[in-house]
């Protein structure tokens, strides 16, 4: 069927973007099946996809073999106007209106007995609130999805960082301890209407076979510390866990390096010295 163009018919139906709510939409479908295309998809996979604003993105992955799109969104203006636009495709596309922040993708599968071979998360993501879904994703039952997220260029290097990088810390230890990562592809402020202040960029998430490190929760709770206090030695910063310098010694790390000197592999020694104390 064919559609009114999007950029059109958002003007016409005066969908004007809310900063609030992180809007900043992508209405090139060239753009957004790249976006599409950075994961493999298969005709038994259910793709989520959180924040489908106007439906840019929406649009690309309905043109993929995905058996079934879902697609949260906060906006309720956008909800009604994604099942008008793809009323067509009602079924394979459920448009749910909610806070992606409290609907948890894996359960709701399980709730609404939804099955598939794989399930995977394609987003343009809200900037205020990205972090912390691909937080709760990484660290929750999505863990061994794959992903593709479009974040603000900095998150994406934060994500997709190793020891050493400025951009190394809390976000990177956690995703590869169960992840690869990296950055698919840049994405410049003026693809985006209205643009960002910033560039952006798609990082890819696909899941290891073995993980570096399973217990994310003890390895949340020492990085935390660790990088509250980024310019502090582990002898000061690793202080609210216990005592700091038995714990270094205990786990083989130097007590007076900074955080962004360990490796993954310190931290993790360092989350056994801490179970043990
Ligand atoms: N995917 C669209 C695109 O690429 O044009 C829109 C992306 S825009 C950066 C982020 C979208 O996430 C907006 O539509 C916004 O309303 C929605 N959003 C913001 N916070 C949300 C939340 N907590 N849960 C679900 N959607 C949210």
């Amino acid at each position: 069927m064919s559609r009114p163009k999007l950029g059109e018919y958002i003007r016409e139906n005066e969908l004007f973007a809310k900063k609030s709510l992180g809007q900043h939409f992508l209405l090139d479908i060239n753009l957004t099946s790249k976006i599409a295309g950075l994961l493999q998809i298969d005709d038994d996979d259910v793709i989520f996809e959180i924040g489908p604003g106007p439906g840019g993105l929406t649009q690309a992955l309905l043109n993929t073999k995905a058996k079934k799109i879902i697609a949260i969104e906060k906006d309720e203006r956008f909800v009604e106007h994604l099942k008008t636009y793809f009323s067509d495709d009602l079924g394979r596309l459920e448009v749910i209106s909610g806070d992606a922040l409290k609907i948890f993708p894996a359960q709701y599968l399980r709730d609404n007995g939804i099955e598939c071979k794989s399930a995977k998360i394609i987003a343009n993501l809200p900037y205020n609130v990205g972090t912390q879904l691909f937080l709760n994703w990484v660290t929750g039952e999505e863990k061994d999805w794959e992903m593709a997220l479009m974040f603000q260029m900095e998150v994406a290097k934060r994500i997709c960082a190793q020891t050493g990088d400025n951009h190394y810390g809390r976000l990177a230890i956690l995703t590869q301890a169960v992840c690869h990562a990296h950055v698919g592809m840049h994405v410049p402020r003026l693809a985006f209407s209205p643009p960002p202040k910033v560039e952006s960029a798609v990082a890819v998430i696909t899941p290891k076979k073995k993980n570096r490190y399973d217990d994310l929760e003890t390895l949340g709770k020492v990085t935390q510390a660790a990088f509250s206090q980024r310019r502090k030695m582990l002898r000061s910063s690793l202080a609210p866990l216990g005592d700091a310098e038995a714990l270094c010694e205990a786990a083989g790390v130097k007590p007076t390096l900074r955080p962004e000197q360990l490796s993954p592999e310190g931290f993790y020694a360092l989350c056994e010295a801490v179970k043990k104390n």
